[in-house]
């Protein structure tokens, strides 16, 4: 393609909210034929909110919320911020942790009124041995059997609640898969969250692959795996711990909504952060360079 071609197809991809690092990446764009999608922020709204919270018998509820609200208070993980923002509603304003630390792929931990709290997945409490009672498994099944996803609390050395949150589909992120399948993309949910989950939402909006449980760090890994098996792979991401991804990725794609980190990771932002604007920009990219050869 001519360096004008390339630009006038740059500057459409402006005009339709689809900004493009470079004319180079026009071509990249063309030759994707896989496309690997992260969950929370991207094909869902990643605006969670928290709908129930169940103790041990011994543990009261405003406690849970206090503590775990505190910490949470710290990190920008969309789980957090709905614990958080809940945790308020209910008992006011939270302490400020002593300390903080992001576990990143499995939750926080912090020192708050003087209790070590840790707030977060599953594999979070096994690294500090930590079990769960029989009321604290069944309210983790149940939540998970409905593809919502649980967050645990524990203190002072023992499991004391799960915390139920659960976030939307993007009202736009169907309809991108249809146009995605239109385009003859192999279709990836990408999910660092439980597999009930993943597929749940996967079949909410007709993504039949799910890749769950996976390590932020590992993320990367899944889309290089794809490129040794000789795919061109497009990532579209949010950035909260996917710019590791987007970065490996033959096309990176950042939502508009998301974090800094992933737009400079990311080849083209997608302004809007409407996952349609990825069909938009992959139709581009073969239009332009397929009418100039
Ligand atoms: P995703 O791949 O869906 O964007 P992440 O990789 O960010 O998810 O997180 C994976 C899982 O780790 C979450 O589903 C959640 O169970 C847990 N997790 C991560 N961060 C937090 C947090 N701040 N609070 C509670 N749980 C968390
Ligand atoms: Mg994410």
């Amino acid at each position: 393609a001519t360096p004008t071609a390339l630009l006038v197809g740059t500057g459409r991809g402006a005009q339709l909210g689809i900004l493009i690092k470079g004319p180079e990446v026009l071509e990249s764009t063309r030759a994707v034929d896989t496309i690997v999608l992260d969950k929370t922020g991207t094909v869902t709204t990643g605006k969670m909110t928290l709908l129930d919270v169940t103790t041990t018998p011994d543990t009261d509820v405003d406690a849970v919320l206090r503590l775990a609200g505190a910490v949470e208070d710290a990190s920008e993980h969309p789980i957090a911020q709905a614990i958080a923002k809940g945790a308020t509603a209910r008992v006011g304003s939270l302490p400020t942790p002593e300390s903080f630390e992001n576990i990143e792929g499995r939750g926080v931990q912090g020192i708050v009124d003087g209790h070590l709290v840790l707030v977060g997945r599953r594999s979070l409490l096994d690294d500090s041995a930590l079990t769960l009672d029989a009321t604290l498994e069944a309210a983790m099944a149940s939540a998970e059997n409905d593809g919502k996803t649980a967050v645990l609390v524990a203190w002072d050395g023992a499991a004391r609640a799960v915390l139920v949150v659960a976030d939307s589909v993007k009202p736009t992120s169907a309809e991108a898969i249809t146009q995605f399948a239109e385009l003859g993309l192999t279709q990836i949910l990408l999910t660092g969250d439980n597999k009930t989950v993943a597929r749940r939402v996967g079949s909410e909006v007709g993504i039949e692959q799910v890749i769950a449980e996976v390590l932020p760090e590992d993320k990367a890994a899944v889309v290089q795996r794809l490129q040794a098996e000789g795919k061109v792979v497009a990532m579209v991401g949010d950035g909260v711990n996917d710019a590791a991804a987007l970065a490996q990725a033959d096309l990176g794609l950042a939502m508009g909504t998301g974090t800094d980190a992933a737009i400079e990771a990311a080849d083209v932002t997608l302004v809007r952060g409407d996952l349609r604007s990825a069909a938009d920009a992959i139709r581009l990219a073969r239009k332009t360079l397929g009418t100039i050869k």
